[in-house]
């Protein structure tokens, strides 16, 4: 068995989508993390357990509805990175 925090997994997802979305974003892997990172750091983790690569399907679709406040969370970390990136020149 195996522990998957789904936000973390939503956080990678959407802040791709976000980024493919905002080409004048740095993507650089600094920046990237730290978006993540703090996106993560608002947002409550969702554990799920995995068995044999299959999560529970009861979870999952429960969990789906958290996606909204994903998103939300990624665009402020975007906007904030964006504006302060820690990136080396
Ligand atoms: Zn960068």
């Amino acid at each position: 068995m195996k522990l998957i925090n789904y936000t973390e997994k939503w956080v990678w997802e959407v802040l791709e989508e976000v980024l493919a979305e905002h080409p004048d974003v740095c993507c650089c892997e600094q920046c990237r993390y730290d978006m993540a990172a703090l996106a993560l750091n608002n947002l409550k983790p969702n554990y799920v357990i995995s068995k044999h690569g299959q999560v529970y399907t009861k979870t999952k679709m429960l969990l789906q509805q958290n996606k909204t406040d994903v998103l939300t969370e990624v665009l402020k970390a975007v906007g904030k990175i964006h504006k302060n990136p820690h990136h080396l020149e």
